[in-house]
Order: structure tokens, then sequence, then C-alpha cells
């Protein structure tokens, strides 16, 4: 399937990627029709998504499956009054409704918009207005059901809502009844064009108030390099993205790059997170590539991992924080796999990453993708020299590369703040080494800047994590007089050393900084917490962390 969309479908190196990556972008260009129903007429029996849950359900779809139930979704959704440009909520967790809805609106001609089903009323009465949603599929669990009927009455433009099941109160349509009686599907004339919206995600709020981030039909194709490059998947591998449906790394790794590639996709539907659940799931069903944030690899180098067979994975990428090097190097000694590390936003597809033709550098995100045309530059807009700060931004001088958004949607002003003068500003902060590899500093806004020095939080974090005391930590500015802002650390202790916080632990904390990088960066304040805030996707909100530090 991918050699339809590139010239040249292997690589050797990084200059050979550069020099000979061309997507080919097919006009009117459908993911559902041009990749699901391809794969479906060409190979009808090969696998596409390997389901299973808690219940130990477990259901293995083919293309010809995904084909037949999609087009029931369509043509159920059809009879609800979707079409071209509807706007639809998905809030369905990792049930496999999701495949079946998402590709189904797809071959309508509707944009999707996925959300966590952490949405309270509030949220989901925001949701609706900004974007005119016309109907909402959820997952049938009381909670979010609850929280969907008490919107209602606030969300005039909503006309249908659909629930999976199990729970199907009065008020929803039954979407398993309803696939079941559809009419046979009859393709819409012209579904979209490749500018149309297709997907829509409200950002995962890390830092304020969520963005909603529109992308047109040609994105998927953005993916390829996430999925056959990147993951290095292939028509034989078996792959586990360990993220929501409701956040926009779902479709970086269980959807489009994976499909393309003609990976079999393997979806854990979970309600809890467990390292050793997944660290099971790896082991029974033969997981051969796994992608997820370094938080959940944190926690799996915590675990017994002798306790599984784990010689079925050949391949880890991780992506959406920066990666701490001492996790690197201990889930290498323990498995002997090297985490591949990747760098991108709702807003992007892969930006930077470390590709399989090349040895990583633990702590780097590793070269710009060629995909887009990316830069460090400094507060004038200068690029910056080797070895300095800069803010990373992609160039569009000649247009939008595939797989950027089209704009914050109904949002100019803040479509213009990041994206103007030819310029996207990805709002986050990294170095460049001699060799062009790049490092992550810290999210403009959580820089510090203590007597006149810019200190990146991500660096201080590294340094902590290499003492057996840490397990997670955050370090954030913290309002101060002479200083202007101090570092403080806010770390979580491993067990054996939860009985030792206190002052000789900070100190001892603070020495092992001090010797591991330059002194000045040492957190003057530590706090010890069993937790960190996080979103839904597991990222440091060290925004909160900093708020609550100002009240
Ligand atoms: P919001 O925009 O609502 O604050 P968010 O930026 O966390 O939310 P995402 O688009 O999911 O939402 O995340 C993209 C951000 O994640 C990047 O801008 C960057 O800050 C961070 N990120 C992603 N990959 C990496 C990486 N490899 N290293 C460091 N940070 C990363
Ligand atoms: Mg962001």
């Amino acid at each position: 399937m991918v050699e339809r969309f590139l010239s040249q479908t292997t690589f050797t190196s990084q200059e050979d990627f550069i020099k000979n990556l061309k997507i080919n972008v097919p006009e009117n260009f459908n993911f559902g029709y041009d990749v699901v129903d391809a794969w479906a007429a060409e190979q009808p029996d090969k696998n596409a998504l390997l389901w299973t849950n808690d219940q130990g359900e477990c259901h293995q779809y083919s293309f010809a499956d995904m084909k037949r139930y999609t087009d029931m979704t369509a043509s159920y959704f059809q009879s609800l009054g979707i079409g071209r440009g509807d706007m639809v909520m998905l809030i369905l967790k990792r049930r496999f409704e999701f495949w079946f809805s998402i590709i189904a609106l797809h071959k309508l001609g509707a944009t999707v918009i996925p959300a966590t089903h952490l949405l309270t009323k509030k949220d989901i009465v925001y949701r609706c207005n900004a974007a005119d949603i016309k109907m909402i599929v959820a997952a049938g669990e009381s909670v979010i059901l609850q929280h969907i009927k008490d919107a209602l009455p606030a969300c005039p433009s909503v006309e249908q809502l659909v629930s999976v099941g199990p729970e199907v109160p009065e008020g929803f349509q039954n979407f398993h009844k309803g696939i079941e009686n559809a009419a046979p599907f009859t393709r819409p004339k012209h579904a979209n064009t490749n500018d149309d919206i297709s997907l829509m995600y409200f950002t995962s709020g890390t830092t304020g108030e969520p963005k909603m981030v529109a992308h047109d039909f040609t994105y998927p194709l953005g993916h390829i390099v996430t999925g056959s490059f990147w993951h290095n998947l292939d028509e034989n591998s078996l792959h586990l993205t360990i993220a929501d449906t409701g956040w926009g790394k779902a479709v970086w790794g269980k959807l489009y790059g994976q499909w393309i590639a003609g990976a079999n996709i393997f979806v854990y539907d979970h309600e809890k997170f467990t390292p050793g659940d997944i660290l099971q799931k790896i082991h029974d069903y033969h997981v051969t590539s796994l992608c997820a944030p370094p938080t959940i690899f944190r926690f799996l180098i915590h675990e017994d991992l002798t306790k599984y067979d784990l010689s079925s994975l050949k391949y880890c990428t991780i992506a959406g924080e920066a990666l701490n090097p001492a996790v690197f190097d201990t889930f290498k000694k323990l498995t002997g796999i090297k985490l591949m590390e990747g760098f991108g936003q709702t807003e992007t597809t892969l930006t930077v990453a470390t590709m399989p033709w090349m040895e990583p550098k633990p702590g780097s995100m590793g070269l710009p993708n060629p995909q887009y045309d990316v830069d460090l530059i400094d507060h004038e807009g200068r690029s910056v020299e080797a070895g300095e700060q800069g803010q990373i931004v992609i160039r569009t001088n000649n247009g939008k590369p595939l797989g950027l958004f089209k704009e914050y949607y109904r949002d100019a002003e803040r479509t213009h703040e990041a994206w103007h003068d030819g310029i996207y500003y990805t709002g986050d902060v990294a170095w460049k080494d001699e060799d062009g590899y790049l490092w992550f500093v810290g999210r403009a806004d959580d820089v510090i800047k203590s007597s006149g020095y810019r200190i990146g939080p991500f660096e201080v974090e590294s340094a902590l994590m290499t003492h057996p005391a840490v397990v997670e930590c955050a370090i954030t500015g913290v309002p101060d007089e002479i200083r202007g802002q101090v570092v403080k650390a806010t770390i979580v202790l491993s067990k054996d050393y939860k009985i030792r916080a206190g002052e000789e632990l900070i100190k001892e904390l603070q020495n092992h900084v001090k010797k591991t990088t330059a002194p000045y960066k040492y957190p003057r304040v530590i706090e010890f917490v069993d937790e960190l805030p996080k979103t839904i996707s597991g990222k440091i909100r060290r925004v909160e962390i900093r708020n609550n530090d100002e009240k």
C-alpha cells in the first residue's frame, strides 16, 4: 500500500531520506476508501485490528470486516442525517466502535471530533457550541451519558445522541441496533476535497484553554513517516500505541500510518493503567512494536520484567514528553531495546525523530523529518547556531507542508499568533548539536528565568531522575524577590525512599543535581508528593504546580 504514495519506500540513511522522501497526494484523498477499502479489495483477510479488553474479550478484525462494519456505520449515520461537513463528536475511549465510526465519518466527508470521556457537562457545552456539533457518539457508561444529557439543553446544534452500549438510556439511539438494521451503503458522489476538514482535536490542555486544531483530508498521508519509518512497521507488525482515542496521539499510533503500512493494530481497552497488565498483553499477544509517552516507560522500568516473555517486542518509540536519558539506559539494560524518540504536536505529524537508520542519542529527539522545514530561531527571528537555544519553528514559505494543521478552527487570532509571515511557531524550545540532533529544553512557557539564567526544566528533571530515590519529578519556577524565579523540584519518591522524605534527603538530592549538571540549576526548593498533576494523556502539568505556588 505504501508504495502507492511513495516513489521510494526504503531508506538507508538520513541523507537518502532527505533527498528521496516524496509523498504523492492523490486528488480528493479519502482514507476510508483509498486505504481501508483498498486493503479490503486487495487482501480481504489481512489483519487490521486486534481488540481486547479487561474482561478477556478479544476480536481480530480483518480489512474485509472493517470495510463491512464501516459501511454499515456510514449508512446508519446517513440515516441519522449526517453528511459532508457535519461535526460529530466521538467519546469512545478505546472501544472498537471508535474505528467503525471514524472511518464511517471519513467516508461521509463529515468532520470527526474525538474527545475524552473525562469531559464534564461544562466541557461538553463549551465544545458543542464552539464547533456546532450535530451528533455525539459515546461509550455507554452512566457518568459520560449523564454529563451529555445534562449538557444537552445548552447545546442547540446537537440533533442526535448515540450510545454504543452497554447502557442506552432514553434520548440516545442504540448504535448496534442501528448498524445491524442499516440499509446497504451508497457512497456519496462527492464525499470530500483534500481541503475539507476531516478531523478536529481540542488539544490536551497541558498549558491553557484547549484550542480546536483542524486537519484536512490529506492529514493521514502525513503519517506515512510516523508508521512506516519511525514506528518501523510493515505488514507483519502488531503495533500497540498507548493512547486514549480522545487524544491526537491515537491517530498518530492507532490508525493512519499503521494501516497504510499494513500493520495490525493492537488495542487494549482497559479501565485503569497498570504497567503489569500492559506487559502481560505484550507477552500474551506477541506485540512486536510499542509506542508510549515517557511516563509509561518510567513506570514499566520499576516492574519485574523477567516475569514476562517480551521476546516478540522488537521496536519501541516514545513521544509526547521528553525522555530522560536514565529511562533510556535502564530500559535498554532490561530489554536490549533502544527507545526511539519522536517529537510533534496535535497540530503536526512527526516533526523531529530518531529513525531506524539513526543511532539514538539518549535525551535527544533526533533529526527533523524532511517533510517539514524545521528551524530553531531566537527572539529576533534569527536562526541560532549549534549549541544555542531557540524556538522550534516550521517554515511554510513554500506552502503548507503535508501533515501540518489548517488552522485553529474559528479562531483567526490564535491561528495568527502561532502562524504568521511564513513561520509556524511550535512554542517549544530546543537546541541543536553539531550533528544537527535536536535536544528539548522545555515549552517556552515552562523555561525558568533565574538570576539572568534561562533554565530548561527537562535538563534538571533528567539530572534528578538519575538518583534512585526519584520515580518522577517536575521542575518549575517559583517567584522570588531577588532572583526573579528560583528552581523548584516536585518529586515522587520510589517506595524505598518514601520513609526518608525530609531535610537530609533534600540536601542529598540538591548535591546530586549540582554534581550532575551546572550547579546554578539545582533546585533550591524541593517538595515531595504522592503524584504529579497530569493531563489525561499522562503529561506533567507544570502550569498547575506553578499556579498553586503563585496563589
Ligand atoms: P496544549 O497545546 O493544549 O497545551 P499539548 O501541547 O500538551 O496541549 P499535544 O499536541 O498533545 O498537546 O502535545 C504536543 C507537545 O508535547 C509539544 O508541543 C511538546 O511540548 C510536547 N512533546 C511532544 N513530543 C515531545 C518530545 N519528544 N520531547 C519533549 N516534548 C515533547
Ligand atoms: Mg500544544
